[in-house]
């Protein structure tokens, strides 16, 4: 099959690997759409090549079943799925696995010395037949492809639950933001304001159903979020900016005494975080690492029925689409967001 390999770095090219082959319980799935995520740019920022030769990628993606191994049974060819990636499957032994929190698994996503990954950026991908969801009619596989970004944010709703009414603040207007700006919408909140850089993303805040966004080139955003609350503050601030963002510290001063800060960005270094003005506002400080299942349901699948019931707005978030063939330019425009405006780029195989 078309794959894009990855050789470290901007090094991206397009090759061919010998077709995968369903096993026992597994579905292959001929990959229609897949999203570039801010954890795939982390690998394009860095330099130098990959350690051990090229890789396939992809978690994001969407299509139709293409071939079923033995003993599946609840899917049929070409049926449209959404699919929860492979990188997120546990061991099934251990004790988070047991207790349902899979994403928590020490060896997740591995098995042995082998790493475990879809691979949205080429055909075909390889999936546990129980990970793929068979996708209502009309509900186009673009949008599918986001459902992983949404499952996060109904994670973090499930870690971090409002009361009606509670004003909840959003660092960072990218897909993941505006997915938690969407969730707490969904979930009640009586004010979603999103902080943000760059103003066609805040627009995309705007469309998804943010109250009111914020520019915090333009303006001070602490003090921006102080007059919006009546010099309360945010009942809740979500930090989805992650990389070496430096808005933690804001992200102190926003929210309310008695408040919490949840950290749902996927942070590369570590933070300075004001420890006296965290203790005088007696903050709660949590984390909200992708999802697995809330209390024996998948939250991949919840995400999906939400979107189903046509509550979720990922059309707001598709900027750009690039064949596979062009797959390196589509990486360069979501790398370069200030220039591009890119939001979601969706590579379709
Ligand atoms: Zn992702
Ligand atoms: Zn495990």
């Amino acid at each position: 099959m078309k794959t894009a390999l990855f050789y470290g770095g901007t090094d991206i090219r397009l090759g061919e690997v010998p077709d995968p082959i369903p096993g026992a319980g597994e579905a292959l799935v001929r990959v229609r759409a897949a999203g570039i995520c801010g954890s795939d740019l982390h690998g394009y920022r860095r330099t130098g090549r990959a350690a051990a030769g090229p890789t396939t990628s992809g978690h994001e993606l969407a299509g139709e079943i293409a071939a079923l191994g033995p003993g599946v049974s609840h899917l049929s060819i070409g049926q449209r799925v959404g699919v929860e990636p492979r990188h997120l499957v546990g061991c099934g032994r251990c004790r988070w696995c047991l207790r349902g929190d899979t994403h928590l698994c020490p060896t997740r996503g591995r098995s042995g010395e082998t790493r475990l990954h879809s691979t949205g950026f080429a055909e075909y991908s390889l999936e546990p037949a129980d990970k793929v969801y068979p996708l209502p009619d009309g509900l186009p596989l673009e949008h599918a492809a986001i459902l992983d970004v949404y499952a996060c944010a109904v994670h973090a709703l499930h870690l971090a639950p409002i009361k009606i009414g509670d004003t909840v603040v959003i660092q960072g207007a990218g897909a993941i933001g505006l997915s938690a700006a969407e969730l707490y919408r969904v979930a009640g909140a009586g004010q979603v304001i999103v902080c943000g850089t760059h103003e066609k993303s805040l627009r995309a805040a705007k469309a998804v159903g943010a109250d009111a966004t914020i520019d915090s080139t333009q303006i001070d955003a602490v003090a921006a979020v102080t007059d919006l609350t009546q010099g309360q503050g945010a009942d809740l601030v979500i930090e989805a900016v992650g990389g070496m963002a430096t808005t933690l510290s804001a992200d102190v001063r926003m929210a309310t005494r008695g408040g919490m800060i949840v950290i749902i960005g996927a942070f590369q270094g570590p933070q300075a975080l004001d420890m006296g003005e965290s203790m005088r506002r007696e903050l709660r400080l949590l984390f909200s690492n992708s999802y697995s299942l809330w209390q024996g349901t998948p939250e991949f699948g919840m995400a999906l029925d939400l979107m189903a019931a046509g509550k979720l707005r990922p059309a707001e978030y598709i900027t750009h689409r690039v064949p596979l063939e062009r797959i390196a330019e589509g990486f360069a425009l979501a790398s370069n967001k200030g220039d591009s405006g890119a939001l979601k780029v969706i590579v379709e195989p």
